[in-house]
């Protein structure tokens, strides 16, 4: 098994992002900011790119919840996370202002 869920500096703001209780923590509590780590399912580590990926949008999944969608800085890859219970409201309230003027 693999271990992913440790806590780990954000390569963005710089705060200190410990663990998730429930969920595979893969981005910041503060920034939303993710790494790009997984190739296809979250959590599978596979990816070589290790670049920083922008929270670009937040969408609701019937059966997930809310979920954010990171885009890498680097290749372009999106990848859905699921919102964790601690990720800073106010970060979120900013991302889903940002995806309602992304469609309008
Ligand atoms: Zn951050
Ligand atoms: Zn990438």
């Amino acid at each position: 098994m693999i271990d992913i869920n440790i806590p780990f500096i954000c390569k963005k703001c710089g705060h200190q992002v410990t663990p998730a209780e429930l969920t595979c923590r893969n981005h910041c509590t503060q920034c939303l900011y993710s790494l790009h780590v997984d190739r296809e399912i979250p959590g599978d580590r596979a990816s070589t790119c290790h670049s920083l990926m922008e929270p670009i949008k937040l969408d609701q999944n019937s059966k997930k919840g809310f979920i954010i969608i990171h885009k890498c800085l680097k290749c372009g890859k999106e990848i859905a996370n699921k919102v964790a219970t601690d990720d800073a409201f106010e970060a979120l309230i900013r991302l889903s202002q940002k995806s309602n003027l992304n469609q309008a």
